[in-house]
């Protein structure tokens, strides 16, 4: 092929965005880094319907995301009134008055071959044995409010297995990333789109109603709930897991700041749904998820301003919404990211992360003006898998419960499960062994925790955890517990980091 040809191949030259809220501005701000101008990027918002303005509680990966930025992490949190997040304290799952945390990082360590937990399940029917967060550098540290950085070198501590993610300012994060993106380059058309054109099994152009056209070769669908071009323009199906997740609502309201932020997310059970607090540097951030067959909107809302550890700041909100993804994610020359391609509700924080995890795939495949078809094959095979499983993980929390004191729960705990899931409690159930599979998002530590914090108990015992003697299985945990209590104890306040490292100007 002659070099004119070759030029002449056609060539990724447009992408518009549609939408402006976490998602359309992470996809700007991710593509227009790494693109360095050599696509022109369009991102067409509406102020007149604003986003879903939630999504405050992230997990880790979002650090790599943020490394993607070049995004210094003290400068992150000021700008958007973030504090640090170490796990998630589950309240009333299991059962009412029960509490666990689930931690970020891991638990203990091997030893060899053994996994910690195949040694944690031999000795924890001993006299004194201890509960699972002892083992959890986050979940030690949370407990007394405490926060640091891991530390880089291994060294002969569990601080370097601190794993933390982020809680913020929805508002102030989209603000923070149009900056990053419109100084490099992204172009902001305000206005609502009216028609979306397409030719064949491609979109053209977005219009807006004023008469704007707006032409690119690949459409990123980031236009929320409405998914105006996957699932409208193009078709794409819905999958309606409400059956296996009904929740449907959220009212929300933000109150006054916990004086000394606690480094994590609190979830806590009701009768018919649970609720959110995310402790900010300015606010604190709090919902109610529920189901509207159980509970009505005033009902629910009843029960939010009940129990808040503030002062209400502004009226509460209510957001509708079902549980689901889209059959495909990416469609022709369409992509959705956010909740265009899918909602799971917010309970353990993964929607954010979905966002990042399309768009490291994206940049993977992206496609010149004509996407391969096999790519589009694969993008739409792992991102489907990623939700399945994260699903998995969600359903786990509602269906695991001794609860039987509502109807609502009483449905969740007998409810048919995803064979999936079913198997995976089954195995544990049987031999205590939990695992990731492939490279799902949701590690040993997450499985354990939650199964174990829900109160699924496993009867069979590791064979690899009797290849250690009772009196060495013994000491290696206590040993454990202790170097985890020392070093929590050490770190500084979460208040204290935060003020050191990162306070917010308001
Ligand atoms: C109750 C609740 C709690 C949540 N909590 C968390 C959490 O703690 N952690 C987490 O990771 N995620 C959470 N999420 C999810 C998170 O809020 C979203 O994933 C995230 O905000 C991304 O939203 P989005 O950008 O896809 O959609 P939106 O914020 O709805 O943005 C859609 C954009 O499209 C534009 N648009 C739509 N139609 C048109 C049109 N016709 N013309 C022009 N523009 C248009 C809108 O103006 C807007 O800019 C939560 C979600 C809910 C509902």
């Amino acid at each position: 092929m002659s070099p004119a040809a070759d030029h002449d191949a056609p060539h990724l030259r447009r992408i518009a965005i549609v939408g402006g809220g976490t998602a359309g501005w992470m996809a700007a701000a991710a593509l227009s880094r790494v693109l360095k101008g050599s696509v022109a990027i369009a991102l067409v918002e509406s102020d007149a319907i604003g986003t879903v303005g939630v999504g405050e509680a992230t997990i880790p990966p979002i650090r790599a995301f943020n490394a993607l930025l070049g995004i210094d992490e003290d400068a992150f949190l000021r700008a958007t009134g973030g504090t640090f997040k170490l796990g998630i304290e589950f309240a009333g799952w299991g059962d009412v008055g029960e509490r666990y945390f689930h931690p970020f990082g891991v638990y203990g360590v091997d030893v060899g071959a053994v996994p910690f937990e195949a040694l944690w399940h031999r000795l924890r029917a001993e006299p004194g044995a201890r509960p699972l967060s002892a083992y959890s550098i986050c979940a030690a540290a949370a407990a007394t409010g405490r926060f640091q950085r891991p530390r880089t070198d291994p060294g002969n501590t569990p601080l370097h297995q601190i794993g933390h993610a982020f809680h913020f300012d929805a508002a102030r994060y989209a603000a923070y990333l149009r900056r990053l993106a419109q100084a490099a380059g992204v172009v902001r058309h305000e206005g609502r789109i009216a028609t979306v054109e397409r030719g064949g099994d491609r979109i053209d152009a977005v219009l807006l109603d004023d008469g704007r056209r707006i032409e690119a070769d690949f459409f990123i669908d980031c236009s929320g709930f409405a998914s105006l071009l996957l699932g409208g323009a193009m078709g794409s199906a819905f999958l309606d897991w409400s059956h296996w997740l009904p929740n449907d609502r959220a009212v929300a309201v933000p109150s006054t700041a916990i004086p000394a932020p606690p480094p994590y997310t609190r979830a806590t059970a009701h009768g018919a749904g649970w609720q959110w607090r995310i402790p900010l540097q300015h606010r604190t951030g709090n919902g109610v998820v529920f189901a509207s067959a159980h509970l009505d909107e005033n009902a629910a809302t009843d029960l939010l301003l009940a129990n808040l550890d503030g002062t209400p700041l502004g009226d509460p909100r209510v957001l509708r919404f079902k549980a689901g993804r889209r059959a495909e994610s990416w469609v022709g020359n369409c992509v959705a990211l956010g909740l265009s391609a899918g909602f799971l509700e917010p309970l353990e924080s993964t929607s954010i992360h979905l966002i990042q995890a399309g768009i490291a795939r994206l940049l993977e495949m992206l496609p010149a003006r004509d996407p391969d078809p096999a790519m589009v094959r694969r993008y739409n095979r792992l991102m489907g898998e990623e939700f399945d499983r994260i699903r998995d993980f969600i359903i786990l929390h509602f269906h695991a419960t001794r609860r039987d004191d509502t109807p609502y729960w009483r449905h969740l705990r007998t409810m048919a499960i995803p064979d999936s899931l079913a198997g995976r409690i089954a195995e544990y159930r049987a031999t205590g062994r939990v695992y990731r599979d492939g490279d799902e998002l949701f590690t040993r530590t997450s499985w354990l925790a939650v199964l174990e914090g829900q109160g699924v108990r496993a009867t069979g015992v590791d064979p690899l955890a009797m290849t250690l003697s009772l009196d060495e299985a013994r000491a290696r945990l206590d040993r454990i517990a202790q170097v985890t209590q020392a070093a929590a104890d050490r770190m500084p306040t979460h208040a204290d980091f935060i003020a050191a490292h990162c306070q917010a100007a308001s």
